[in-house]
């Protein structure tokens, strides 16, 4: 599944044409329309579109061509990531083909890693070398004191010896100022850290409080593990912007505490395929719909790479079952994060002057199968192929 160099193209005019185009999530489907991408930008969509001499044409007879995909909870920490600044480009790009562009992901968002290492690949995806996606980083999050998570037990000692574990609020704003010197975009906060499978410790909310207002005084947003109750109202009150997951615990969070988050303008990613072995998953669902259905923001996120089975599916399928339509998990993949990340001037839709950042899937997902999302033919970044099924 890996395309080689040879075969992608380094369009400057692509076209793709004989294509089933929805150019929004809530807009009709185009049907046997051509998107013209000259340069990286898109410049034309519709069924009697001119193609200009010399464009790559993908004929496409009746393929679907959607905003490109965000993956907005990733993270590159496992081993194989290690000194992205010199392993082999070839090596690199196959590991984000079968970690992201093979699923259509053309713009991510690391919710943890180690930061130097994480801008080190974006360098090298940003030069042109290796074909791969977009990369927001938070570099190394922030967890309480004396409270690391159980399940980091297994990760490499250098990176561990890095990890953020402030004891004042002054600590924390320091410890966010150096990840921002890195070059990091966001902030990540482990408000509640499953400390045992049982046990959750929140982070104590000036700490929280202080890391959140100097990732805002940078401009980054700033995103939180809340785990339960207690870990979420810490994060509701130190001004967080996104819930990296559901909380998995959902005991207490009632419909006044949701509007609250909702009120505040609060994002949420569901991940719900972390959580669906879970006794509680159908209250994770329901929890997530009803912040939907309350005006909530929800953003697509898996926790792949935390996850080693990078497959999408069961997302989708949970996703589903929580009862939102394909037009929904749209929003949620495209336009809902430009909107987060406030890029939605030229991302998210497939329309002159946005990005040529495209996800092509084989399948419809208005057919109701919600794994259409996983059927990807072609997954294009600034009109540049990163990803083509064989
Ligand atoms: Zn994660």
């Amino acid at each position: 599944m890996i395309t080689s160099g040879a075969s992608r193209l380094a369009a400057q005019n692509l076209a793709i044409a004989d294509a089933t185009v929805y150019t929004s999530p809530h807009a009709p489907a185009l049907h046997h329309a051509t998107v013209v991408i000259h340069d990286g930008t898109i410049t034309a969509v519709g069924q009697h579109v001119h193609v200009p001499q010399g464009a790559d044409t993908l004929q496409c007879n009746g393929c679907v061509v959607l905003a490109g995909f965000w993956n907005a909870h990733v993270h590159f920490m496992e081993p194989k990531w290690d000194d992205a600044a010199h392993q082999p480009a070839e090596k690199l790009e196959g590991q984000l083909q079968a970690m992201l562009t093979h699923s259509g992901f053309t713009t991510v968002v690391d919710c943890g890693s180690d930061g130097e290492n994480t801008i080190a690949l974006r360098r090298r995806i940003e030069s042109g070398e290796i074909a791969g996606p977009k990369i927001y980083t938070a570099g190394v999050p922030i967890f309480p004191a004396h409270a690391l998570p159980y399940y980091l037990d297994g990760i490499p000692v250098a990176l561990r010896s890095k990890l953020g574990q402030p004891e004042t609020p002054a600590e924390a704003a320091a410890f966010v100022d150096k990840n921002v010197a890195l070059g990091t975009d966001i902030t990540k906060l482990f408000t509640g850290s499953i400390v045992k499978p049982d046990q959750i410790t929140p982070m104590a909310l000036p700490i929280a409080r202080a890391a959140a207002e100097e990732a805002h005084r940078h401009g980054q947003l700033v995103f939180a593990h809340p785990s339960n109750l207690e870990g979420t109202r810490v994060a509701v009150e130190a001004g967080v912007d996104v819930l990296a997951h559901a909380p998995e615990a959902t005991r207490g969070i009632d419909e006044p505490f949701l509007r609250k988050m909702v009120a505040q303008h609060m994002t949420m990613i569901p991940t719900l395929k972390l959580f669906s072995q879970d006794k509680t998953i159908a209250q994770i669902r329901d929890l997530v719909n009803q912040f939907h259905t309350m005006g909530g923001r929800l953003v697509y996120g898996t926790d792949t790479g935390f996850l080693p089975d990078y497959d999408q599916s069961e997302e989708f399928r949970q996703l589903s079952q929580a009862g939102l339509g394909f037009r929904e998990v749209l929003a949620m993949l495209t336009t809902a994060p430009a909107e987060l990340f406030k890029v939605a001037s030229n991302q998210g839709k497939v329309a002159p002057g946005m990005r040529g950042d495209l996800t092509v899937l084989t399948e419809d997902p208005a057919s109701g199968d919600p794994i259409a999302f996983t059927k990807v033919l072609y997954t294009i970044r600034g009109g540049r192929v990163n990803f083509r099924a064989q």
